[in-house]
Parts: structure tokens; C-alpha cells; sequence
């Protein structure tokens, strides 16, 4: 112990007040474990600070300067001005509101809160810098640890985040102005979504992406739907290209980027944003120590209860290797974790784990694709329905896209679903709740839906599988 630490114990310690530290730590504490919760900076982690939060706030106030500004078709006249300051105080606002709630959520759980970054000592202690100097440390010992120190943008040679004119997506969260011309390298789903925003806020937006298509990991037809809007909002796309560097000129910068053939492009734009992924914290707290080992990418392997190789030493949320890097799998590996410690007999099943990416329109999935469900031995049979024949669809003027729902010919279980369209973050659900309940395509289809609401489509597209469908022509 160096001069000036104070030893305390505790039964669980969290590292990370992150969607999958402070669930954590709040569901040790339901289970009545003297828990503490050890956070470097901000209550909420990336997801409400730097993330999923003012991501969505931004991409709110940009749909709606959007919608109002091309609603002639409707007989609607405006020409909406976008004070991007105000945006960002209220964007700030819900984010205030989310992190204080955090914050009292685990002081009314009875969670201890310590303010500081944590390195391990050994496996059953960690020495806790408190920021600022003259602050002073502390030791923690811990009978159960639970890691939850998330991840951090991947910065690429030649683009220096503390470049001014190179943003990271926490850069962009935080803008003030809109670029007049914005370079987005990256077409995956964060790239997208803020490229998307700043399309609607009135910027020349091209990006630049490495593959031949935008969002990898989600089939062609349901990416095809967001790039066919996103070109028609102008986004400039260019596929086979990486950025290799930028430059200044007397109007702006010049972004370059290179063919895999070597043929070099160059783009000028005023902000250049990288958004090529993000990579797990463990680098910085002597992992060693503990006697635990991260992979060559820095990711942590688990057992289904989220144990590291050290058994009472647990792993969640961006840190963990094989599960995607999302919020509402951070929080409820983060519960399985703590119950686990409680003695529960819990398990992480990833059978159905939803996945949203909030571009115009918005990606929904859940489950198996047709193909994951031929590779897993299945005869899969699909049913989709268009949103094009949604009443409801075309009376919000957002009738782009279709449900697929996807399930298994001999039982019926649904396996899984892809949706492209108006509000298919949170008609997902539905397929979600299905897959977990053992739902069949008939049970989808039998219950009943209300109208008029974009709901239907979801029952319709198990019609569709069923060859019962009255509003789509069935295959
Ligand atoms: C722009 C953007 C948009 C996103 N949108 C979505 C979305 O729409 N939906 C979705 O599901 N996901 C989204 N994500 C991903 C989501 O934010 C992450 O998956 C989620 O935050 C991971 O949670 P976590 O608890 O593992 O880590 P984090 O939220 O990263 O929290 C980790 C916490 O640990 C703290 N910490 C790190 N090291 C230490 C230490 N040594 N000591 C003490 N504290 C430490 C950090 O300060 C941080 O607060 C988005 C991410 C970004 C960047």
C-alpha cells in the first residue's frame, strides 16, 4: 500500500458506470450485496455521454428540421433554421436528466460510489486514482469483481483526433456548427447515422468506406434501402477506398484515400469524421495482475455467466469478445453477472439479441437471417412484408422497406427477423419477445394488431410466411 491509502472491502466491485457497470451494480445491490461502483468519469458511460443518447437526440432535431423543410407534398411551407448551439444545450439537457438519474438510481440501490480510475493490485484488490492532483488513492479489496471499462474509438495513421479539423464520433456529438463539407470515413452503422444527421443539418456529406457496401454485417437488400435514401439526401459514397491522410488547404482540408489497386482520390471537406470502429478498455488497468489475459485485440473471453478465466472475476458489456458491442447487451450480461454472484442459477443466451441502427430508415434485426438458419441445419421459410402496403407506413410518408420475418418450416418457431424502415428500432421488439417465447409464425400472425399502426406489417409478414397474407401478394 503506498503512503496515504485507505484500505476498505467490498463484496462486489463494479469498474465502469457504464450500461453494463451501473445495471450491474445496481442488480447486486437489489440482491443485497454490499456493491461498489467505480467510475473514471461520467455516470452512464459512452452509451449516455457519448453514445446511443445524444446520437439520437442529434438525429431527432435533424429529422425534424428535415421533415419540416420537405413537406410541400402535404401542402406544408417551411424553410427551418437550425440553431446548432441550442440543439446541442438540449441534446446536453437529456443527457444531464439520464446521467443524474443514473447517479441516483445506484445511491437509492444502497451502491457505493467512488470516484476514480481503478488498476488491480492483485486478483482480489485494486488501488483507485481519484482524478485531480492531491486527490489521493485508495485500496478496494473485493471478494467478486466485475470489469465494465467498455471501449474507445479506433483511431486510424494519418487521422489525429487531437487534430482539430478530425473528429471522432464524440467530436461530432459535440458540434456547435455544421460543417459545410463533411468526409465520413467509415459506412458502418455509427458513420452512417451521424452521416445521415449531418445530411439533414444542411452538409455536403460524402463517405468513404474500405468495403463495397455500407453497414457490413446486414444483408445487401436491407443496406440497399438505406443507401438508395442516403443518396438521396446527397451523400456522396465511395466504396474500395481507406483513408490514408489529410492535408490543409486555403478553403478547408483535403481528405485522401487510397484504392486497394493504389489509385489515390482526394475529397476536400471542412471536418473529417473517423468512424471505423471501437476497441475494448482493458489496456489500462494492469489486468495482469489479476492473473487475467485479454486476446490480441484486447477483448475478454467469458463463460455463459460472464466468469472470466478468474472465477470470481466477471467480464461485461464492450469488453467481451464474440458478443456485439451494444448497450442492452452490456446491461443484461451486466445482470446475469450480478446474479450470478447472488447465487442464481443464470446463464447469457444470445439466441435473440436485437440489434437497431437508427439511419433514415431505421435497421431492425433480431435472430437468424435465412442463410444463418440453412447454415444451422434449418429449412427456413420466409415471409415480407413491404411497408409500401402499410396504410399506416403511408400515411407517415415513410413507406421505404419491408419486415422479413424468418422461421422454421417444420415447427413454425420463429428464428428470426430483418426490418428496414419507419420505426424498426422499436418494431423489432415484438420479434425479439417472439423468439424468446417460442412463438410460432401462426402466433405472430393470430394475434391481433391494432389499426392503423405499422405493427401490422410484422403480423402480415407471418401471413406472408404462412401463404396467408391479405394485404401483400403471398410467394
Ligand atoms: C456514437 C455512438 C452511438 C452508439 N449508439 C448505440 C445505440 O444506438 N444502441 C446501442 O445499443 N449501442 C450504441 N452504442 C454503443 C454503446 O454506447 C456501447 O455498446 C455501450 O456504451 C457499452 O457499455 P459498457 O458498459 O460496456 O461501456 P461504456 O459505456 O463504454 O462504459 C465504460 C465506463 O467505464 C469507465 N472506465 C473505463 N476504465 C475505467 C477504470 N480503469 N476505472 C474506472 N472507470 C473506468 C469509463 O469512463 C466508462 O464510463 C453507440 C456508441 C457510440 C460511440
Amino acid at each position: 500500500m503506498v503512503v496515504g491509502d485507505i484500505a476498505t472491502g467490498t463484496e462486489v466491485l463494479v469498474i465502469g458506470a457504464g450500461p453494463g457497470g451501473y445495471v450491474a451494480a445496481i442488480r447486486a445491490a437489489q440482491n443485497g450485496l454490499d456493491t461498489t461502483l467505480v467510475e473514471k468519469d461520467a455516470y452512464g458511460g459512452t452509451c449516455l455521454n457519448y453514445g446511443c443518447i445524444p446520437s439520437k437526440a442529434l438525429i431527432t432535431g435533424a429529422d425534424l428540421a428535415h421533415e419540416a423543410g420537405n413537406a410541400e407534398e402535404m401542402g406544408i411551407h417551411a424553410d427551418p433554421v437550425v440553431d446548432m448551439s441550442q440543439l446541442r444545450d438540449w441534446k446536453n439537457g437529456v443527457v444531464d436528466q439520464l446521467t443524474g438519474g443514473v447517479e441516483k438510481l445506484c445511491k437509492a440501490n444502497g451502491v457505493n460510489l467512488v470516484e476514480g480510475t481503478a488498476r488491480f493490485k492483485d486478483e482480489n484488490a485494486v488501488r483507485i486514482a481519484h482524478g485531480g492532483e492531491g486527490q489521493g488513492s485508495e485500496t478496494i479489496e473485493f471478494e467478486h469483481c466485475i470489469i465494465a471499462t467498455g471501449s474507445r474509438v479506433i483511431q486510424i495513421p494519418g487521422f489525429d483526433f487531437g487534430d482539430e479539423p478530425v473528429w471522432s464520433s464524440r467530436d461530432a456529438l459535440e458540434a456547435d456548427t455544421v460543417p459545410e463539407r463533411l468526409v465520413v470515413v467509415g459506412g458502418g452503422y455509427i458513420g452512417m447515422e451521424l452521416s445521415t444527421t449531418f445530411a439533414k443539418l444542411g452538409a455536403d456529406v460524402t463517405v468513404v468506406e474500405m468495403l463495397d457496401d455500407i453497414l457490413p454485417g446486414y444483408e445487401s437488400d436491407v443496406a440497399r434501402v438505406v443507401r438508395k435514401r442516403a443518396e438521396d439526401l446527397g451523400i456522396d459514397m465511395h466504396f474500395g477506398e481507406g483513408a490514408s491522410g489529410w492535408r490543409d488547404e486555403d478553403d478547408g482540408i483535403m481528405v485522401t484515400t487510397e484504392t486497394e489497386d493504389g489509385e489515390e482520390n482526394e475529397y476536400r471537406a471542412d471536418k473529417v469524421l473517423v468512424a471505423v470502429g471501437r476497441s475494448p478498455v482493458t489496456d489500462t488497468m494492469d489486468i495482469e495482475s489479476a492473473g487475467l489475459e485479454a486476446d490480441d485485440r484486447g477483448f475478454l473471453s467469458v463463460d455463459e455467466c460472464r466468469r472470466t478465466d478468474v472465477e470470481h472475476i466477471y467480464a461485461v458489456g464492450d469488453v467481451v469478445e464474440d458478443t456485439p458491442m451494444l448497450a442492452h447487451v452490456a446491461s443484461k450480461e451486466g445482470i446475469v453477472a450480478a446474479e450470478h454472484i447472488a447465487g442464481e442459477p443464470v446463464a447469457f443466451d444470445s439466441q435473440a439479441v436485437p440489434a437497431a441502427v437508427f439511419t433514415d430508415p431505421e435497421i431492425g434485426t433480431v435472430g437468424m437471417t435465412e442463410a444463418d438458419a440453412e447454415e444451422a441445419g434449418f429449412t427456413p421459410v420466409v415471409g415480407q412484408m413491404p411497408f409500401r402496403a402499410s396504410g399506416r407506413a403511408l400515411t407517415t410518408n415513410h413507406a421505404d422497406g419491408f419486415v422479413r420475418v424468418v422461421a422454421d418450416e417444420e415447427s413454425g418457431f420463429v428464428l428470426g427477423a430483418q426490418i428496414v424502415g419507419p420505426e424498426a428500432s422499436e418494431l423489432i421488439a415484438e420479434l425479439a419477445f417472439a423468439i424468446e417465447m417460442g412463438a410460432t409464425l401462426e402466433d405472430v400472425a393470430s394475434t391481433i394488431h391494432t389499426h392503423p399502426t405499422l405493427a401490422e406489417a410484422v403480423m402480415e409478414a407471418a401471413e406472408n410466411a404462412l401463404g396467408q397474407a391479405i394485404h401483400t401478394l403471398n410467394r
